[in-house]
């Protein structure tokens, strides 16, 4: 490719709503433009990223038996309506209504149609097991799209569904697909744990999701030097002390605590450790309103919360909610004296002895509490998150984590969907038997945010060699120089006749723009050539990820280029 015929609109500065390095890179080095909120164009050189990262999934998909196919991205409801997950999914599903009033959505996954396609088509033990995949956009309405090519609302992913005629065959696809994605990742050139991840809704499916490690990332990964690696979400907290009985009961007070309405105030007005206060947090699971209690200097965690509190839905209630059961505002919750809201505790809670917490009145908190004596609750459970104080559920040494953005996630659906939607197959005995599936996605289009969060610097990205849109820019120092332009030519055809894809910058601009465009673009490999090239048959050789040239021969470059590349 030329650069002067490339459609590559570098900008100089960073986009102002671009709120990551790799929103701000993609969008400056010309790989991305935003149409709209969460919605991104793929320019050229984004989309020949793209389709290396497809091709990577193929080869893999392909190698543990995939077979692609390709389904409608726009779904009829009546499938989702079977499964129960029409309203379920909630407000992140796109739906559309045709002109004859029937309801459909943009797919954000496709479970309900492949298991209806496999229904129709498979009907004997002598079919399965199967692998099916497609590479295709996905739709998620999020409420706030961000992060770039992150959290954005059309996504492109590969999603294979294995489908097997008992829990063993499912195992071997599951771990199949495990081996898979650990190769496609280390193709890519990512850094990435596969992780022990929360089953969901379906309680004891076994998942694992793999997080290519980012300061950006959402979720939380815990690990250990004993191999354990599990999203914070799902990590055990150890059972907590229990209490000696040192400490006498005393008689519950209420105290004036003006202005206290953190926990950090209220332990300093009181003179108290924050760790004989107790955090009183109401959340909305679904149209309940329900009470949380973990140690003051504690974070609760929602996904643990909802394993105890199975709900489609929760998240931290809004005030005004919480103004309809207690008289208090938010900095004075409490749970002596609260009715008709179920509360659950950590199991720290119920080992404390005289506490502090709100009194659920404005500016008065109550000393001195005791759970059991002056409030009840539904049960204590380990709702609280791991910290790096709290030792290895698996060999109980110390804890390392680390911030990590999904890329993929492996997942044993059982019998959920080929029940719901009737996937079932004749077995030798000619008896109907419930396929056992699994489901297994890639976010292609965040492997490749993904990896320009991990692999940059200040001048631009460092594309890892697998997956940069062009192996090597050839720079001509000047364009205008006939003697260098011929020498830039040749090394471009003799490069491409190698395999090696170039980009020549023929473009008539100062050297200066040429270096800072290849370097924001992230070539893994510049060649320059200029007065030297002709006069003493040499180049400038650099790696973008060396900060120095290499004088090169010119007679050698071609060879050394492809050694690189190819190595
Ligand atoms: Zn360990």
């Amino acid at each position: 490719m030329r650069m002067s015929n490339a459609l590559i609109p570098t900008l100089r500065d960073n986009p102002a709503d671009a709120d990551t390095v790799s929103a701000q890179l993609l969008l400056r080095a010309g790989f991305i433009r935003k149409s709209a909120a969460g919605l991104y164009h793929y320019l050229p050189l984004g989309k020949r990223v793209l389709s290396k990262i497809e091709t990577i999934v193929r080869e893999e998909m392909d190698a543990f038996g995939g077979q692609e196919l390709l389904m409608p991205i726009v779904q009829s409801a009546d499938l989702w309506l079977q499964t129960g997950r029409w309203h379920a999914y909630g407000p992140e599903m796109f739906k559309v209504t045709d002109r004859h009033d029937r309801q459909f959505c943009l797919g954000p996954t496709h479970e309900e149609l492949i298991t209806d396609l496999v229904h129709s088509e498979v009907t004997s033990y002598r079919q399965l097991p199967l692998r099916l995949y497609q590479i295709q956009n996905k739709y998620r309405d999020e409420k706030r799209p961000r992060f770039g090519l992150i959290r954005s609302r059309e996504f492109i992913m590969k999603d294979l569904y294995s489908f097997d005629r008992d829990p063993e065959g499912l195992d071997k696809a599951y771990w199949d697909m495990y081996q898979a994605y650990t190769n496609v990742f280390n193709r890519c050139g990512l850094k990435f744990r596969p992780i022990e991840a929360d089953g969901g809704a379906i309680g004891d499916s076994q998942t694992h999701e793999f997080t290519a490690l980012a300061e950006i990332g959402e979720n939380t990964v815990v690990f250990c030097d004993c191999g354990y690696a599990a999203n914070i979400e799902i990590a055990p907290c150890p059972a907590p002390q229990p209490k000696s009985g040192n400490e006498a009961e005393l008689a519950m007070e209420k105290v004036y605590t003006p202005d206290a309405k953190t926990i950090e105030a209220v332990s300093a007005f009181l003179n108290v450790s924050a760790t004989k206060t107790i955090k009183t947090l109401f959340f909305q699971a679904d149209e309940e309103l329900i009470c949380v209690l973990v140690r003051g200097d504690r974070e609760v965690n929602d996904v643990k919360v909802q394993r105890v509190h199975p709900c489609l839905a929760l998240e931290m209630a809004e005030e005004d909610a919480v103004a309809k059961v207690v008289n208090g505002g938010f900095g004075s919750l409490g749970p002596v004296g609260l009715a008709n809201v179920k509360i659950y505790a950590d199991l720290e809670v119920e080992q404390m002895t005289n506490l502090v917490c709100g009194a659920n009145e404005e500016a008065y908190h109550f000393i001195n509490v005791n759970p059991g004596r002056d409030f009840q609750v539904e049960g204590y459970y380990d709702l609280r998150m791991m910290t790096e104080e709290d030792p290895c559920p698996k060999c109980g040494q110390k804890t390392d984590s680390a911030r990590g953005i999904e890329v993929g996630q492996v997942f044993k659906l059982g019998t959920k969907y080929s029940e719901a939607l009737g996937a079932k197959y004749l077995d030798e005995n000619g008896k109907e038997q419930v396929m056992h599936m699994g489901c297994y996605g890639i976010g292609v289009s965040r492997t490749m945010a993904a990896a320009v969060e991990q692999y940059n610097d200040e001048n631009g990205i460092i594309w890892p060699k697998s997956i940069a849109p062009y192996h090597v820019v050839v720079v001509p120092i000047s364009a205008k120089d006939e003697t260098q332009m011929a020498i830039a030519e040749q090394l471009y055809a003799d490069l491409q006749k190698r395999g090696v894809e170039v980009m020549l910058d023929d473009r008539n601009e100062r050297p200066g723009v040429k270096f800072k465009d290849a370097d924001l673009i992230g070539y893994p490999v510049r060649i320059t050539v200029g007065k030297k090239s002709a006069e003493e048959g040499t180049v400038e050789y650099k790696l973008r990820t060396e900060a120095e040239n290499e004088v090169v021969a010119l007679s050698e470059v071609v060879e050394k280029t492809v050694a690189y590349i190819f190595s």
